[in-house]
């Protein structure tokens, strides 16, 4: 069992380095197998040997071999929390088809967190790709009842999208459709929980962020780590902490 743990880590290692590709390169209209990654500073192309995630980042001590340019820790850190994500996702859901859903949705918000740092933008082209796949697999792991992801999709868009007109492009339209497709994946209640978890997450870390600093009052915040938390929170655990909430009343 702790064998097939570990496989389904490196998956995700593995499969967390390539998102990162995707999150830097469809935004900006680059082919994602071409060309080969390569320094960003010195343009030297990567080896095999510097492309294993994470090990490569320790056994170079964080540098680029060629030119000894110091390597953003983002991205080891990146690729760890895809594969223990995925990790996570597999001791969760356990050998139930529901899993692959939830190793899709981890993908999709993984590569939204890169772009949405990276480019402050959520791609139509990823947030169309991955619709697809998903009305393919709840068709195969429908939600009770199933309609509830037609309802779901509707609530996600149309409350992100209320919420874009009257703060007056605080939400852009990237969020808009990426709530209407998490809507699809969660359903009605869980992406209302989504929003609102995501909105708490990004509270906190504003205000720690200017507490600290580390934020400027004024300037947008990229909204996509926070959509990525309030997410994988409700999709994990959204019914137990609806089921804790009602218990108080
Ligand atoms: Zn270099």
């Amino acid at each position: 069992m702790l064998g097939l743990y570990i496989y389904i880590f490196i998956v995700g290692l593995v499969l967390g380095s390539f998102y990162n590709v995707v999150g830097m390169r469809v935004p900006a209209g680059q082919s994602i197998v071409r060309p080969r990654s390569a320094c960003p500073s010195c343009s030297h192309t990567l080896t095999a040997r510097e492309l294993v995630p994470v090990l490569s980042y320790v056994w170079q001590g964080g540098k680029c071999r060629n030119c000894r340019t110091r390597i953003s820790p983002v991205y080891p850190v990146f690729e760890l929390l895809t594969g223990l994500l995925f990790a996570f996702t597999f001791y969760w859901l356990g050998w139930d088809a529901e899993v692959f859903i939830g190793w899709t949705l981890v993908s999709l918000l993984m590569i939204i967190v890169v772009s949405d740092l990276s480019y402050m933008l959520i791609p139509n082209k990823i947030l169309l790709f991955f619709m697809i796949v998903f009305v393919i697999e709840r068709i195969c792991v429908p939600l009770h009842p199933w309609w509830e992801s037609i309802m779901g999709a509707a609530i996600g868009f149309i409350l992100l999208f209320l919420i874009a007109v009257l703060s007056k492009g605080g939400m852009g339209g990237g969020d808009v459709k990426l709530f209407g497709v998490l809507g699809f994946v969660l359903g009605g209640k869980l992406v209302i929980l989504a929003f609102l978890l995501s909105c708490f997450f990004g509270t906190i870390f504003g205000l720690a962020g200017l507490a600290t600093g580390h934020v400027k009052r004024g300037k947008p915040m990229p909204f996509g780590p926070f959509i990525m938390l309030g997410a994988l929170t409700s999709y994990f655990f959204g019914h137990r902490l609806i089921q804790y909430y009602i218990s108080f009343f």
